[in-house]
């Protein structure tokens, strides 16, 4: 018999309850004994969905406050001295102390927050663990061993989930001087033993241990250690499972494959060329786990495709096969049914977390029991699916394909080389040495969210919306008027959000009104979809930006989201590729480029937030990415005329591997995130010679802290040791939407002022 099971639910809850309970907790209005009850309620919830859905073996342990390693942080007793309470056990004020940073007042004095950062290719952001040279680990915090218990209560049948040593070693960083993390394992390794013999003592049987740096590149004394850690951990109690996940395991196949544990998982929807290589592999003795069930995605399973490997894998393994989503559903939405504005046909494509779990179950059952009536209901269904998304009018669109068909090299290639290019842009924008700009947004005041909401419920009629976002508009322009800025923006008052504002106006986007994911700690997205083929029916930002330059008579910058940001910060769709999605939205962005340019726009932002962190997780698959997103970036900003001026804006990236791709994207001018570095990401350029224009940020828009201008000139004349001081711009690191408006005047006098100063001194 095949075997359903888990890797991890998602804990926000479905109508977010845990987002509430923390957000509620933190400003004093739900005590810790309600906070615990919400997550005692939310646990049992979600055990119930995932058994009726027929899931037989239950993830505990993946429910967590804040993180998921946070919570092991506070499990080994990793707690940075800063964070400690004199002669109290840590707890949860403890651990969201360490999430949130602790104030003055507390009895320790300030400490700030551990740093947050972006799990594997997700966009779920974990607390990285500080290990210092000395670090002692120690069993401190009891919470896996109570909610096993309660569990059982329940008459659950449970599977513990860790993140392994290794994994967790390598997701934290060193403090107070370089050292390596792996001198830390033997120290580290008698905790899990010590945690598999409670669980043991429980009586628990199976042990999930996630292992995803498996599927990473690593340098063999990590891969070493596997063997080292995993030979010492067998001898502890319980059957454990290695989990890997987001990718595949490639060279570490064989390695993990051979580790002295009882099963192990491996994602074959993003990697299902590890089928059947794996079977080869894989000792008589070992369960093997397959995610078959897409844990990244919105989109139901082809029932009958994910059955051909998995009747192969049955015919050869037996009840030594078990199934799973491809990993945790921390990154799904929790329960379509929860939508109810969804249309039919939409709402039948779709699978959240509850319905993943059903389709994990149905799988299990089609090879248990292939005859069984709701099997072969379920299959009957799927195929309908399948077939209505194959043939969609919604989906499908020949003017779209047509126009993709028909790109042609030239498309996206600006009509001349850069050299020529910036000449005739300087002559047209006639910009000082050192201009200054933004990056595109300003405060998004309380009051421009009630307009908007306001707006969007129907209270607000559309004029009087718009004169809102008109004021809010001559408010910014005028600012920056006084400001003495070169380059004016119109601050993005109208937007919700960099993504969601286009996807919203484009054809082949839909939203979900609950597909909320879990971001960090009480903070969710929620990401729309990708539905079918993209285009833009109407111009969606030239209204806007034709008032604002109509307000001054200085530049105003076009501003857009690129397609790869686009692509990367939805759910795409599964039926085509991502090179083919980032195509369509290159396409229609450069629409709206184009008619920014015939409504006189000079200069043109098309913001790449995004485009480092779509690299793939292997090195070996970068080339492929990037020669597709520089390209799709290229594609959409190649229309125009050599005299029009295309900026793009990175946020923090290490461009070191990149900066050759980064250059392929041609854009005249970009900007990037660099003062928290002190201008050292700048040494990749200046290596590359990179040979257009960059913005390096002199101030970090993260801080309310408003440096002053000495700070900003030597940051600049830093710069300027990377790049000649003619082709630098002078601008924040990021957008401003999240700060004030008294501290963002007062930074951008102080920037307006260092530009000035630079200017004089050349
Ligand atoms: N133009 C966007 C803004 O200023 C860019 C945001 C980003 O890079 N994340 O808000
Ligand atoms: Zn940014």
């Amino acid at each position: 018999m095949a075997l359903a099971h888990n890797l991890g639910f998602p804990r926000i809850g479905r109508d977010r309850e845990l987002k509430k309970a923390l957000e509620a907790h933190w400003k004093g209005e739900l005590d810790e004994a309600g906070l615990l009850r919400v997550g005692r309620e939310l646990r049992a919830a979600h055990w119930q969905l995932q058994q009726d859905a027929g899931i037989e073996l239950l993830p505990v342990g993946d429910f967590a406050w804040y993180d998921q390693v946070l919570t092991h942080s506070l499990t080994f007793g990793v707690i940075p001295q800063r964070f400690h309470r004199h002669g109290a056990k840590p707890g949860l004020d403890t651990l969201f102390d360490m999430a949130r940073g602790a104030s003055q007042n507390s009895c320790c004095g300030a400490a700030h927050a551990q740093e947050l950062t972006k799990w594997f290719d997700s966009n779920y952001h974990y607390l990285v663990p500080e290990f210092t040279a000395d670090q002692q680990f120690a069993l401190s915090w009891e919470q896996l061993f109570e909610e096993v218990a309660e569990g059982q209560a329940l008459g659950h049948n449970l599977k513990p989930v860790l993140i392994g040593p290794l994994t967790y070693l390598w997701l934290g960083k060193c403090k107070g001087g370089e050292f390596d993390r792996l001198e830390l394992l033997e120290r580290l390794l008698p905790v899990y033993g010590e945690i598999l013999q409670r669980l043991a003592a429980q009586g628990i049987d199976w042990v999930q241990i996630d292992e995803p740096i498996l599927a990473l590149d690593l340098p063999q004394a990590w891969k070493n250690a596997f063997e080292r850690a995993y030979n010492i951990l067998q001898r502890e109690p319980g059957r454990k499972l290695i989990a890997t996940y987001f990718a595949g395991l490639e060279d570490n196949l064989g390695l993990a494959a051979g580790l002295p544990v009882d099963g192990l998982h491996i994602d074959l929807v993003r990697a299902p060329e590890q089928f059947p290589a794996i079977l080869d592999r894989l000792p008589a003795y070992k369960v093997l786990s397959l995610g078959v069930v897409n844990g990244r995605n919105v989109w139901r399973t082809d029932l009958d495709k994910a059955l051909e490997v998995l009747r192969e894998a049955h015919g050869r393994l037996g009840s030594r096969l078990w199934l799973a989503p491809s990993c945790s559903l921390l990154h799904s939405p929790v329960d379509l049914t929860r939508e109810d504005r969804l249309d039919s046909e939409l709402q039948s494509w779709l699978a959240f977390a509850v319905q993943k779990c059903r389709e994990v179950a149905v799988l299990a059952a089609a090879l248990n029991d292939p005859q069984a009536a709701e099997v072969q209901a379920a299959l009957t269904e799927s195929r309908a699916v399948q077939a209505s998304r194959a043939a969609s009018a919604r989906i499908h669109k020949p003017a779209v394909q047509a126009r993709l068909a028909a790109i042609t090299a030239a498309d996206s290639q600006r009509q001349s080389p850069f050299a020529t290019r910036i000449e005739l842009q300087r002559a047209r924008l006639q910009l000082p040495p050192f201009p200054t700009t933004t990056i595109g947004s300003f405060p998004q005041t309380a009051a421009i969210r009630q307009a908007r909401q306001a707006f969007k419920a129907g209270t607000l009629s559309a004029a009087a919306y718009t004169e809102a976002m008109h004021d809010e508009i001559r408010h910014a322009v005028s600012i920056q008027e006084q400001l003495g800025l070169d380059v004016l923006v119109h601050g993005e008052a109208e937007r919700n959000d960099m993504v969601e504002y286009f996807a919203e106006q484009l054809d082949g986007y839909a939203f979900t009104r609950f597909g909320w994911v879990q971001s960090y700690g009480s903070r969710c997205v929620k990401p729309a979809l990708i539905v079918g083929d993209l285009s833009r029916p109407h111009a969606m930002t030239v209204d806007w930006i034709r008032y604002a330059q109509g307000c001054t008579s200085k530049l105003m910058k076009g501003m857009l989201t690129g397609p790869v940001t686009m692509l990367l910060w939805s759910f795409p769709r599964d039926d085509i590729s991502r090179e083919q999605q980032a195509r369509q939205l290159a396409l229609a962005i450069r629409d709206e480029v184009l008619d920014l340019e015939r409504a006189g726009i000079k200069v043109i932002q098309i913001d790449e937030a995004a485009f480092r962190e779509g690299l793939p997780l292997r090195q070996a698959h970068w080339q492929d990415y990037l020669a597709w997103a520089s390209e799709a970036f290229r594609l959409c900003a190649s229309g125009v005329r050599d005299e029009t001026q295309i900026h793009t804006h990175m946020c923090y990236s290490e461009f070191n591997e990149v900066i050759e791709s980064i250059a392929a994207m041609d854009a005249d001018v970009i900007t990037i995130e660099t003062s928290r570095s002190d201008m050292q990401l700048l040494e990749a350029f200046e290596r590359f010679d990179y040979p257009n224009e960059i913005g390096p940020g002199v101030y970090d828009i993260h801080s309310p802290r408003v440096p002053d201008t000495g700070e900003m000139v030597r940051l600049l004349q830093r710069a300027a040791r990377h790049v000649p001081a003619e082709r630098l711009w002078v601008n924040p690191d990021c957008g401003l939407k999240t700060r004030g408006w008294a501290e963002t005047e007062a930074a951008l006098v102080n920037m307006v002022a260092a530009a000035r100063q630079l200017r004089a001194e050349l």
